[in-house]
């Protein structure tokens, strides 16, 4: 009886693996066309200085799926990736970004999450340089967030890509901090603007002594190299105070502002050119 039990195990097992890699292939297919079909769109979320003022904005991209709803990025990109969409949609988000900048008000500056392969692919400077270009985006006002593991692929030609695009005068961020293969040699070697202390610390404050000495070490070690810091995923007021008394030069996180569509506050340049249409109706 119990053999007859475990082969039904067996079964329902080996289904719902079935299962889950016909809904992978389903998503694959569905995101080969995502792009094309507009359903990709972007959330922004502030970045806000010592002084109250909100410096930024970073962009996070969010799919709009026909029958499934809303699907975050953590759910598509590493799929994105291993199907080799990911470059159309680096690509849009990237244009997408610098184009909706461009159309606000102030000039903040605009935060582009920047994936692995992205990275290693070789045209992302023309990819930024056309993305300047067509959008009259001024360079100082964009910011690449890479992570750590971007880094340690390939040091010589990390650090080489970096310097390229540096030299067009864009900011880069370093993304997650801590919670990659963390070796602090790479923090020397590359021209970091910014360093972001990933969420998971944020969350240790104020509930150990430790999780205050990480924070504590890392904007001292930020700041001995020059580097300002950025602290995400900040959810109370508590872990505010606490990083704002500890030197943390900026912050991001849902206490401050949940990330959300600008295009009702800021028109887009399509919102304008949508209201021309109408208007010459
Ligand atoms: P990330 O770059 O570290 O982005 C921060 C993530 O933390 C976002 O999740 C954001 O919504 C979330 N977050 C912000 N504040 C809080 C908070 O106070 N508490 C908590 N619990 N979470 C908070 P999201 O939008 O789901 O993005 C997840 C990750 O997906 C990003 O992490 C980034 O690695 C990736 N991603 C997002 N947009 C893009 C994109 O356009 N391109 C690429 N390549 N990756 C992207
Ligand atoms: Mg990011
Ligand atoms: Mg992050
Ligand atoms: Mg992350």
């Amino acid at each position: 009886r119990a053999k007859h039990e475990g082969r039904g195990a067996i079964r329902l097992f080996t289904s719902a693996m079935d299962q889950q890699l016909r809904n992978r292939r389903a998503l694959e297919q569905d995101l080969r066309l995502a792009v094309e079909r507009g359903e990709l769109y972007l959330d922004y979320q502030p970045q806000q200085g010592r002084d109250g003022g909100t410096k930024g904005y970073e962009a996070l991209v969010r799919w709009r799926h026909p029958t499934r709803g809303i699907i975050p990025p953590g759910d598509f990109i590493p799929i994105a990736e291993r199907s080799g969409s990911i470059a159309q949609i680096d690509d849009w988000v990237l244009m997408e970004a610098c184009r909706e900048a461009a159309g606000w008000e102030q000039p903040l500056r605009i935060a582009v999450n920047v994936s692995a392969a992205q990275f290693r692919r070789g045209d992302l400077e023309a990819q930024v340089r056309k993305a300047l270009h067509d959008t009259g985006l001024s360079a100082s006002r964009l910011e690449l967030e890479i992570t750590e593991g971007v880094l340690i692929e390939d040091l010589s030609r990390a650090k080489k890509t970096m310097q390229v695009l540096k030299s067009l005068g864009i900011l880069i961020a370093l993304d997650d901090f801590g919670t990659g293969y963390s070796s602090l040699s790479y923090l020397e070697a590359f021209p970091l603007d910014r360093i972001k202390i990933d969420r998971v610390f944020v969350a240790g404050l104020g509930q150990s002594e430790r999780g205050l000495a990480i924070v504590r070490a890392v904007i001292g070690l930020a700041h001995g190299l020059g580097v300002p810091v950025l602290a995400e995923g900040i959810e109370t007021d508590a872990q505010m105070s606490l990083l704002l008394y500890e030197g943390c030069d900026e912050m991001q996180g849902y206490f401050i502002g949940r990330p959300r569509s600008l295009a009702a506050k800021v028109p887009s340049s399509r919102g304008k050119s949508l209201a021309a249409l109408h208007s010459q109706r």
